[in-house]
C-alpha cells in the first residue's frame, strides 16, 4: 500500500517550490515564513539557520541551490562563516546592491538586518550586466529562481527579477529584510546602549537592533550623514527610459536587441531616425526582457520641437520639471524612437504599466551626476565605534545607458564585505579605512576589459578583481577626518 521508495508527502516541498518561483516581494516573504513555520526553523536563529533548513527540508530539488551556495560559503575568505561572528550590520536599501552586501556579510558570519521601505519591488527597467556578473548571479543560484537568467547570449535582467534573485538568496542565508520601514537616521549610543537606528514606524521591532556596522544602499542622492558628495557637472544629458509589454510571441523573438548604438558609430541610422521622425538622439539601448525596454538619451532641441519640453530652461532642474512636460508628447516621442530602433517589427507597441497604473515611460536628468568623495566613516561615541559604508548607486550615481550601475555596484559591495571582514577581524580601524579608500579609487574607472579575466576565481578579496591595486595607496593619515570621536559620559 505505502511504496517506502516514495518519499511520504510533505507540504514544505510545495512551499520551497512556491518561494523559489515566486514573482513578487510580499509572496516571497510569504512562503518563506511558511517554510519557517512548517519546518520549524526561527529565523532570527540566523547563526544556525542556512543549516537547519538544509537538514529538515531534505528535498531533492533543493540540492543543487545548496552545493551552489556551499560551495561560495565554503571559500576560504569567509573562514568558514567566522569572520566577523561578532558583528552586527544594518543595512540600509533592499535595491540590488544592498541585497548584495547583505549577502556577502552574512557569509562571513555576520548577524545582518535590511531595512528596506517599500512594499514592492516594480521596476520593470532594464539593467546590463557585465560577464563577471553573469557569473556571479549564476553562482549563486539565479537560474534556479528565475529559469530565463542569461540564456544564450542574454546579458541584462530586469531591476526587479533581480531584487527578487537576491532577496530569496539572503533569506536562505539567514538575512533579516524588513520591508515597509523607512531609515530615518541613526541614534547614538546611551547608557548601556550601542548604536541604534530611528525608524519610521517608530515602534518597528528592528528599532531595538544595536549595530556596529552601517551600510547605506539606499540608493540615489540618499547619503548619510558625514558622507560628502562630489557633483560632477556635464554637458546637457535627458535620458528616456520606456518600457513595452512583452507577449513573447515567436515574432516578438526575431527582432534583434540594441545592445548600444553610440552617435559616433553609426551616424546613417540616427541621421536617418531624425530626418523621417525629427527624433534626435545620441544612442539608444534596446533589451528584450520581461518588458521591449528602451533607454535613450534625446537632444533637447528635439524635445522642444516635438512638444515634449514645453518651455526652455537653462536650468535642467526646470527644464525637466513635471509641469514643463507634455506627458501625451512624451509618449509618442518613446514610442517612435522605439518603433523606428527596431524597424517597425515589433508589432502593436503597447506600453507596460508603472506601478501606479501609468505607461512605464521616464524622463531623467544625467547632466549633474554624484559620486561620494569617500566610501566609509568611523564614528565613535561613548566609546562604541561604527564603521560606515556607502554601496551602489548612493556611492557612484551610474549612468543608465551606460550600464555600469550593477557592475560597479557589486564590485563595491564585495569590497564592502572585505572591509567589514578587516574590521571584523580587529585590523585598526585606520588602516581599514585606508585600505576601503585605496580601492574606492580604482571604481570610477573599471571596465569590463580593465578587470580580471578570471571570473571563476572573484571574491570579496580585492586583487582576484581589479588588475592593478595597492590596498595601501591611501595611507592612514590621510583617512584620519573620516573618523569622528565624541566621548561623552
Ligand atoms: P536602488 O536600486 O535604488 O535601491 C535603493 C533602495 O533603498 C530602494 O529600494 C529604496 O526604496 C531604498 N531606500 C531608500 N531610502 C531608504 C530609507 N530611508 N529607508 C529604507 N529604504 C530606503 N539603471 C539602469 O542601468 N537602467 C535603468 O533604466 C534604470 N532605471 C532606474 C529607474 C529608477 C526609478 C531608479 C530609482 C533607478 C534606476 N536605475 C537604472 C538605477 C539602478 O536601479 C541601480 O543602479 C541599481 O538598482 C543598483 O542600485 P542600488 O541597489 O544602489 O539602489
Amino acid at each position: 500500500l505505502c511504496n517506502p521508495l516514495i518519499d511520504p508527502v510533505n507540504p514544505s516541498h510545495a512551499t520551497f517550490d512556491l518561494f523559489v518561483q515566486a514573482q513578487s516581494c510580499k509572496d516571497v516573504k510569504h512562503h518563506f515564513a511558511e517554510l519557517c513555520k512548517q519546518l520549524d526553523i526561527n529565523p532570527k536563529d540566523f547563526r544556525s539557520f542556512y543549516g537547519k533548513l538544509k537538514e529538515r527540508l531534505n528535498y531533492w530539488k533543493a540540492k543543487a541551490l545548496w552545493a551552489k551556495l556551499d560551495k561560495r560559503a565554503s571559500h576560504a575568505d569567509y573562514q568558514q562563516g567566522k569572520a566577523c561572528t561578532k558583528n552586527k550590520c544594518l543595512v540600509l536599501g533592499a535595491g540590488p546592491c544592498g541585497l548584495r552586501v547583505a549577502i556577502e556579510l552574512s557569509l562571513l558570519g555576520a548577524q545582518v538586518v535590511v531595512l528596506e521601505k517599500r512594499e514592492a519591488f516594480t521596476r520593470n527597467n532594464v539593467l546590463h550586466l557585465w560577464p563577471y556578473t553573469i557569473c556571479d548571479l549564476r553562482a549563486l543560484g539565479a537560474k534556479k529562481f528565475y529559469g530565463k537568467f542569461c540564456t544564450g547570449s542574454l546579458d541584462h535582467i530586469s531591476i526587479r527579477q533581480l531584487q527578487l534573485i537576491l532577496l530569496k538568496v539572503s533569506l536562505l542565508l539567514g538575512v533579516e529584510v524588513h520591508t515597509g520601514v523607512e531609515f530615518q537616521g541613526l541614534i547614538e549610543p546611551s547608557g548601556d546602549s550601542g548604536w541604534t537606528a530611528n525608524l519610521q514606524p517608530r515602534s518597528h521591532p528592528a528599532s531595538a537592533f544595536q549595530f556596529d556596522v552601517f551600510i547605506s544602499a539606499g540608493g540615489g542622492r540618499f547619503v548619510p550623514d558625514g558622507f560628502k558628495h562630489k557633483e560632477l557637472r556635464g554637458k546637457l544629458a535627458i535620458g528616456i527610459t520606456a518600457n513595452f509589454i512583452n507577449r513573447n510571441t515567436a515574432e516578438e523573438a526575431q527582432v534583434a536587441e540594441i545592445s548600444g548604438v553610440a552617435r559616433i558609430y553609426n551616424q546613417k541610422f540616427f541621421q536617418d531616425l531624425l530626418a523621417q521622425t525629427g527624433i534626435d538622439l545620441e544612442n539608444i539601448v534596446y533589451y528584450k526582457d520581461d518588458t521591449h525596454y528602451f533607454v535613450m538619451t534625446a537632444k533637447k532641441k528635439s524635445l522642444l520641437k516635438k512638444g515634449v519640453i514645453k518651455q526652455d530652461y537653462s536650468n535642467a532642474d526646470e527644464l525637466l520639471a513635471p509641469v514643463n512636460v507634455d506627458r501625451e508628447a512624451l509618449h509618442s516621442y518613446a514610442h517612435d524612437a522605439a518603433h523606428f530602433s527596431t524597424g517597425g517589427k515589433l508589432p502593436d507597441l503597447q506600453f507596460a504599466r508603472s506601478q501606479s497604473g501609468q505607461p512605464d515611460v521616464a524622463m531623467f536628468d544625467f547632466t549633474c551626476m554624484h559620486r561620494a568623495e569617500n566610501a566609509s566613516f568611523v564614528k565613535e561615541r561613548r566609546g562604541k565605534k561604527l564603521l560606515m559604508a556607502l554601496v551602489g548607486d548612493c556611492l557612484v550615481e551610474p549612468f543608465w545607458p551606460l550600464g555600469t550601475g550593477i557592475a560597479r555596484g557589486f564590485l563595491a559591495a564585495f569590497d564592502t564585505a572585505w572591509m567589514v571582514r578587516s574590521w571584523g577581524m580587529g585590523i585598526p580601524h585606520l588602516k581599514v579605512l585606508a585600505e576601503r579608500e585605496s580601492v574606492y579609487q580604482l571604481l570610477s574607472q573599471t571596465t569590463p576589459e580593465n578587470t580580471s579575466k578570471n571570473y571563476a576565481a572573484y571574491s570579496i578579496d580585492p586583487k582576484t578583481r581589479y588588475q592593478r591595486v595597492n590596498l595601501s595607496a591611501i595611507h592612514s593619515n590621510q583617512v584620519r577626518n573620516q573618523e569622528t570621536t565624541k566621548s561623552g559620559s
